[in-house]
């Protein structure tokens, strides 16, 4: 049934909320799903509230399509249009956005006009320059330089006829990318820059797509924003993949600190100082003061530093760590804010008393006289919080000239960068400094455990935000640590067909604690392997813990007729790309793979498994993160802000969940796929590991290997692989 424009049918659904009964206008299938169509009314639901919608959606509801359905009705809007930003942290999802969109035109009803979208991706990976290849560093100096000194031509030429092409087409990135580099002017070669082309259009089509650093990341967000033309309240979110939203934002603030980078910067401010005086020295004498009053802080902070530094490694070197050697807490200690702010005020205590020169303002307000030298200090007061500032700013306006392969970003910026998360975070209890022994001088390392500090204040400025995943579970997790109103709707999708295409098998007699650990467990844990083996006919990927660990289940062993492949630490992109011809080719000449990979590794999350290539996935028990002293910090965060036992919920159980489930997704990548599910661990059956699987899940528990093989042959000789149907 082809269903065009707004023609009326009675919904499969009984349980949609709003407009039952309308078919809406954007439409990427001809034939909707039940739970597509739950999802759009969901999701239009929230968004005609401005508010959120967090859902949980396994492959199969045919999530892209349903979000930018919806999404589309709202911001379509007459008298209230918006953009939609589409963002993902994968680049085989920006193609998927784009032919949804081109599905979506194929069946639009007469008079509405066509979507319009800009894919973009990061500024080096859409240059037609011969340097866009440059480490990134080197190669955003190298393009603000061109710039700057109007040296690029692709940049200065006129945008306008491939904005036009692009306003027609929806064109993949990679496709703008191309016809930006060829483009001609009466036969003569004219490139034009794309993501200045990507830029200057964002304001003009519905969807931009793009990845989350346009918004989540600080120092990204205004350029970008201000760039495309765009307030925060224009914009309608799409995040995808939400669940690594938390993680980027972590990331994003995971910064470090060690005596090298603090006398690196030294040298630096001191290059950009004598840059400064000669250059300004008698016409902006406020700025040059500013730069000598930072210099002279900064080179008393370096002997300090450097001792502090040495004083935490014999503290932690002292740390017999209870008996657990090989823990990382062992080797880490927590650094309070005051100690951060303390040694950072002596430097400045120190500067104000090395000469009698300087007197340094903000706004106006006196900060730090070293004439006076009896600057009034309090750890709490402003005034230190006005310097550590003023600090911060002049370290990341350093600039130097340096030489070309100097691809590092500067001592003094990163320097810069740190200090600034303190004074925006340390107030909180939400940001840790963790320093750790790493046997040069060591380092301190900034984590940011709450990312809702970041999040929080963009969702709830944008008119309306749909977070969607495969594996976001449990969903108030996700309202809760990114910051969503309290009224953001929570939704479990189920996937038609799920629990049959996809059995997941749960052994009962297979414990994957290292306390369980041994021969005997080995046996059993081998046993299950070789059921499924036996069982089936295709390619099978086994996920453990640790290399250790996947080495001691499946290398060694004689498995028959499967060839194992064991994943190394140093695989790369193009190693596991080609792993994928590796399994279409043997899978032509009959021949079977056994996979053996990591959690979080290559092969069990940056690896689009296609053409139901896997018939099998087995995971070998729940990979916990040693105790560190981050985790025992963000746990007790959470235990304080949510509520005892959130810690552990959230903190420690559901990140290692988070990994198991990203792993069973890896084969069903498409409504028709099929595969087995083996989840060797018996703690997957309760308590706080069981509330991270989804809600639907209907597991059925084995006791041995004989029962596993058993289940999986009726599985296997019952299931074939469907006709290919529409959406993921
Ligand atoms: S302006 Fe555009 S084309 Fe020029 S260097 Fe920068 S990204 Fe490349």
């Amino acid at each position: 049934m082809l269903l065009r424009g707004r023609s009326s049918v009675v919904f499969m659904s009984a349980s949609t909320r709003t407009d039952v009964g309308r078919i809406r206008t954007y439409q990427a299938h001809d034939n909707l799903r039940p739970v597509q169509v739950e999802m759009i009314s969901e999701s239009i639901a929230a968004l005609e509230g401005r508010g959120a919608i967090v859902a949980a959606a396994p492959t199969g509801v045919g999530k892209t399509a349903a979000a930018l359905s919806a999404a589309l009705e709202i911001s379509r809007k007459p008298g209230n249009e918006r953009t939609i930003m589409f963002m993902t942290g994968r680049q085989s999802q920006h193609r998927i956005v784009v032919e949804t969109v081109r599905e979506i035109n194929l069946r639009l009803p007469k008079g509405e006009p066509p979507v319009t979208l800009v894919d973009m991706i990061g500024q080096s990976g859409m240059c037609v320059q011969p340097f866009a290849n440059e480490h990134p560093t080197l190669f955003t100096s190298l393009c603000s330089e061109a710039r700057a000194n109007a040296k690029c031509r692709p940049f200065l030429s006129s945008t306008k006829a491939i904005g036009n092409l692009a306003l027609t087409t929806p064109l993949h990135v990679h496709e703008l990318v191309k016809m930006s580099r060829d483009f001609e002017e009466n036969g003569q070669s004219m490139p034009v820059c794309p993501w200045k082309v990507g830029r200057e259009l964002a304001k003009h089509v519905d969807i931009i797509v793009c990845d989350y650093n346009h918004l989540f990341m600080e120092s990204v967000r205004s350029a970008s924003l201000s760039g495309m033309q765009l307030e925060l309240e224009d914009l309608i979110v799409i995040i995808d993949e939400a669940h690594n939203l938390p993680d980027r934002i972590r990331k994003g603030l995971e910064l470090k600190l060690t005596p090298d980078m603090v006398r690196n910067a030294t040298f630096e401010v001191d290059e950009y100082l004598q840059t400064m005086e000669a250059a300004f020295g008698e016409t902006d004498k406020e700025a040059v003061e500013t730069i000598r009053w930072a210099h002279n802080v900064i080179t008393r902070l370096r002997p300090t530093m450097r001792a502090w530094f040495r004083k935490l490694g014999v503290e932690v070197a002292a740390n017999d760590g209870g008996g657990r050697r090989s823990s990382p807490e062992t080797k880490q200690r927590l650094v309070t804010i005051e100690e951060f702010h303390e040694l950072m005020n002596q430097a400045f205590d120190a500067g104000a008393n090395d000469n009698a020169q300087t007197t340094l303002s903000v706004d106006g307000e006196e900060i730090d006289s070293v004439a006076t030298q009896d600057v009034s200090i309090s750890a709490d007061g402003p005034i230190p919080e006005l310097r550590l500032r003023r600090l911060a700013e002049v370290l990341q306006g350093v600039e130097i000239d340096r030489e070309a392969d100097e691809i590092q970003d500067l001592a003094a910026n990163r320097l810069g960068s740190i200090i600034t998360a303190v004074d925006q975070y340390g107030r909180t209890s939400a940001l840790a400094l963790v320093f750790e022994d790493n046997s040069a001088n060591g380092a301190i390392t900034s984590h940011l455990l709450d990312p809702s500090l970041v999040s929080g204040p963009i969702f709830s400025r944008v008119s309306g935000s749909i977070l969607m995943s495969g594996t976001l579970y449990p969903t108030e997790l996700y309202r809760e640590v990114l910051g969503l109103a309290n009224d953001a709707a929570l939704r479990s999708f189920s996937s038609p067909f799920m629990n049959d295409r996809r059995p997941v098998v749960i052994s009962s007699d297979v414990n994957g604690t290292l306390r369980q650990k041994g021969e005997a467990m080995t046996a059993k844990i081998q046993s299950h392997i070789a059921a499924i083996v036996n069982s089936c006919s295709g390619h099978i990927a086994v996920f453990a813990p640790s290399y250790v660990r996947i080495a001691e289940y499946v290398a060694g062993q004689n498995w028959g007729d499967i060839k194992v492949v064991l994943e190394e630490r140093t695989w790369g992109k193009q190693r596991t790309d080609r792993l994928l011809d590796d399994l279409e080719d043997a899978r032509r000449r009959g021949k079977r793979l056994m996979l053996a990979g990591v959690f979080a590794g290559k092969l069990a999350e940056g690896i689009d498994y296609r053409n139901n290539i896997l018939d099998a996935v087995i995971c070998i028990g729940i990979p916990m993160a040693p105790p560190s002293v981050e985790s025992k910090a963000l746990q007790k965060y959470f235990d304080d802000k949510f509520g005892f036992g959130k810690g552990m919920k959230w903190a420690m159980v559901q990140p290692p969940m988070n990994a198991v489930l990203q792993a069973m997704g890896r084969p069903i990548r498409s409504i028709d796929d099929r595969a087995f599910i083996l989840l060797l661990d018996e703690r997957h059956q309760r308590g706080n590991y069981k509330a991270c699987l989804p809600d639907d899940l209907s597991p059925i528990i084995t006791h041995d290997g004989a029962t596993t093989q058993m289940i999986a042959q009726r599985f296997f000789t019952k299931t074939k692989p469907a006709e290919r149907a529409e959406g993921s």
